[in-house]
């Protein structure tokens, strides 16, 4: 039998038995609509409640400061126009850098298409924002600066509080996709000058298809949608019961005990941060050394193609990505590591192995035991390896 090992997590994670408990009795029982004033109704309307202030508590915020969404992508994209339409009388300039998420990019393009000048800030080798950049880039009209804490692909943790301390100083509104920082590391939106923040449950062990923002009290983004008083009549549509609570849980549990939870996953990184290269040669980490999130790999490997790597690990029972989830089924390779500064070749070859939870030091073992003949294998079949292999004999 061929073995499974899921090392995909900032695709998506495993849903916890916890979280699945604490939501069934929304799908079944407890069914009411919470706008009903009998019994079910008000039940479900306390238990959607409950999980607000779970979400709040988690990331230092107060619960009114809580608006539930459909994903990730949708409190990007409610942070993003929300506050754009709600400032342009101040101006119509935004920041964000180079490597965020295509739910930001895609939204500032939709906005430039719009009349909004968008200024994208280039990062390191290492996948890092310059704060003197982001000084000089703020202007009289700038409304919004919009930068991720942790990137999705290569992991690397942004200065998060020294760019909320700017915004501050400088009257902007700073918003930060958190979706893969949540549970990662410790965020606390008022110490870190967070005025809107996004987050996303399926990334870390709760159900798809919810996520939240958090607009600061007097943030106020724009109404998303029109219809019914939900979400403080700023996103009608009755309420996913079900989703909600598990998103509660969900970053309850994640946000508990982040330390020593994360330190097995940092254990499991580095481990083949230091092992693969020992074993492979030709290959680049990417991302920062050391302020990079705890469950994330990611290399590229000269001479070969990245897609060809992910289905020679899924025939071995590995699950990884290249790039992000979003971009496989293109053919250009990654926006995040070319702006890392990779060639376009180097950047094809690249893996993204991503740890969570429910991993084991098997997992690792068995990376470790396959991935170096996959390589191998793969770069026997390129024309170019051959070449250099020669020159080296
Ligand atoms: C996954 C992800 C999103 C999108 O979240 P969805 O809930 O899947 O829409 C946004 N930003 C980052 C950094 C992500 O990793």
């Amino acid at each position: 039998m061929t073995k499974s090992v899921y090392l995909d997590n900032s695709a998506t994670t495993p849903l916890k038995k916890e979280v699945l408990d604490e939501m069934m009795p929304y799908l079944c029982e407890h069914y009411g609509n919470p706008s009903s004033i009998y019994k079910i109704g008000r039940e479900a309307k306390a238990a959607i409640e409950t999980a607000r202030q779970k979400v709040a508590t988690s990331i230092g915020a107060d619960s009114k400061e809580i608006f539930f969404t459909g994903c990730g992508t949708e409190a990007d994209n409610w942070a993003i126009k929300g506050i754009a339409q709600a400032k342009e009388k101040k101006g119509k300039h935004i920041i964000t850098s180079k490597i965020e998420h295509h739910a930001v990019l895609h939204t500032l393009e939709s906005l430039e298409k719009q009349g909004y000048e968008v200024t994208y800030l280039n990062v390191d080798e290492y996948g890092k924002i310059s704060l003197d950049d982001l000084r000089s880039a703020i202007r009289p009209d700038t409304i919004l600066i919009t930068i991720m804490a942790a990137n999705n692909e290569v992991g690397t943790i942004q200065p998060i509080a020294e760019i909320g301390a700017i915004a501050k100083e400088h009257g902007v509104l700073f918003h930060t996709d958190a979706v893969q920082a949540i549970g990662s590391m410790e965020i606390d939106v008022k110490a870190m000058n967070i005025d809107l923040l996004s987050l996303s449950a399926h990334k870390f062990g709760g159900p798809k298809g919810v996520g939240a923002l958090y607009a600061r009290r007097n943030v106020l983004p724009s109404v998303f949608m029109h219809g019914g008083a939900q979400e403080r009549a700023r996103r009608a549509g009755t309420e996913n019961v079900a989703s909600i609570v598990g998103l509660g849980k969900a970053i309850e549990l994640a946000t508990s005990n982040i330390e020593s939870k994360t330190a097995k996953i940092r254990a499991m990184r580095d481990r083949l941060i230091k092992e693969i290269p020992e074993k492979i040669p030709y290959i680049k980490l990417n991302g920062h050394p050391t302020d990079r999130l705890p469950g994330n790999v990611n290399f590229s490997f000269n001479f070969i193609e990245g897609e060809a790597l992910l289905l020679m690990l899924d025939l071995n029972g590995i699950a990884a990505s290249s790039g992000s989830a979003c971009t496989s089924g293109s053919l250009d390779p990654s926006h995040v590591l070319l702006a890392l500064g990779l060639p376009h070749e180097i950047a094809h070859g690249s893996l993204r192995l991503s740890i969570g939870e429910s991993n084991t030091t098997e997992d690792i073992d068995y990376v470790l035991e396959v991935l170096p003949g996959i390589v191998q294998r793969l770069r026997d079949m390129s024309p170019l390896y051959e070449k250099v292999s020669k020159e080296m004999r």
